[in-house]
């Protein structure tokens, strides 16, 4: 079912933990929610399940009104870091709970719910552990049950908060391709929250960064990637470097470097500037082509090379990416070379 959140605010004390949120996620459609720490997923998330109620705005299932909804009558599935299973009970009985919790008049009977289960397990590939208790399950396993228990009430609105959080690297990286697998099989409209920008870009049909409490910007993962609409949004989603100038005319100027500026890749049209180019987007050129800089360090990873370089009067240090084969003769720490940023964009600073 498709959601409609319009102007949505939060307050706790003196912090606006939401601030007039808009947003509408089409029927179907996973979307991912990606802000650091205290920028407000969780809160959204909550208003959204009917666990807190917002000072202001309203929400939309379909064309209906559910802002004075309770948590049952919204018909939401939601899966926690830490909403743990229920310890005492199987993996089936964790999973057919909601609709066991139902009133008698909404209860499906023993057998359909058993078949709901059944299906439930097959779908989340534990087809043989329906009688086991979570103790007896793997972290991974256990978030698998968790989703299978929130998509057991066929809710209008699947709501994941860092689900994946508590798990190692690896296994949180197989959870959310299979997750984005099933997704594509159920079709199920998700609102999907995470602090780490290379789970939303993977998984996610559209990318909602957020920052204090408001929207920053939306998009597919590409149109995030490839035009960040702020200096905050292009950190945020991947390594950057940051390289201080001015904009005069078409150029950016840094360095008596002039680079003439293509379409789109300036916010600003004149003044003080920065200009944001990822590590592996920096080119290394001779010292009098590009902006001059210090190799400060050189570290390799396999067939990847980062060198740190200074380019003089720029507070940090850089970072470039680039692949080299083993044999491949390298700048030297204490050398000198030119940068060149192949890709960029360019904010006001
Ligand atoms: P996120 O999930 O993105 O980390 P939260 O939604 O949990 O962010 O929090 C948003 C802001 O609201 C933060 O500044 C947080 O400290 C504040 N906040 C969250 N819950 C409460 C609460 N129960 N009381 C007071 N402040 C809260
Ligand atoms: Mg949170």
């Amino acid at each position: 079912m498709d959601l409609h959140i319009q102007g949505i605010s939060k307050q706790y004390a003196d912090v606006a933990a939401l601030d007039a949120i808009d947003l509408d996620v089409a029927a179907g459609e996973l979307v991912a929610l990606l802000g650091p720490s205290g920028s407000g997923k969780t809160t959204l998330l909550r208003v959204i399940a009917g666990l807190l109620h917002p000072d202001s705005g309203r929400l939309l299932f379909g064309d209906d009104d559910a802002t004075r909804l309770s948590l049952r009558e919204r018909n939401v599935g939601f899966v926690f870091q830490h909403y743990a299973l229920f310890k005492h009970m199987t993996v089936a009985e964790n999973i057919a709970f909601g609709l066991r919790s139902r009133p008698r008049s909404k209860r499906p009977n023993k057998a359909t719910i058993a078949r709901r289960v059944d299906e439930l397990l097959t779908l989340i590939q534990l087809p043989e552990l329906g009688g086991r208790y979570p103790e007896q399950l793997s972290g991974g396993q256990k978030q698998r049950v968790a989703l299978a228990r929130a998509l057991a009430i066929d809710p209008h609105v699947l709501l994941l908060d860092e689900p994946f959080g508590a798990l190692d690297a690896k296994v949180r990286v197989e959870l959310r391709r299979w997750l984005r697998r099933l997704h594509e099989q159920t079709g199920q409209t998700t609102l999907f929250v995470t602090h780490d920008q290379e789970e939303a870009l993977e998984l996610a049909d559209r990318v909602v960064v957020l920052r204090d409490g408001r929207i920053e910007q939306v998009g597919t993962p590409d149109e995030i990637y490839r035009a960040p609409a702020s200096a905050y949004v292009f950190d945020f989603i991947g390594r950057a470097n940051a390289i201080e100038g001015r904009i005069d005319g078409d150029h950016f100027i840094a360095h008596d470097q002039p680079l003439r500026l293509g379409n789109g890749n300036a916010d600003v049209t004149t003044g003080d500037a920065r200009l944001y180019v990822r590590p592996h987007d920096l080119a290394l050129v001779a010292p009098d082509e590009g902006w001059p800089a210090r190799v400060i360090a050189a570290h390799r990873l396999a067939d990847r090379l980062t060198l740190e370089l200074q380019v003089d009067g720029q507070a940090k240090p850089l970072e470039l990416d680039l692949s080299a084969a083993p044999d491949a003769e390298l700048p030297a720490p204490g050398s000198t070379v030119g940068l060149k940023p192949l890709r960029y964009r360019i904010y006001a600073a």
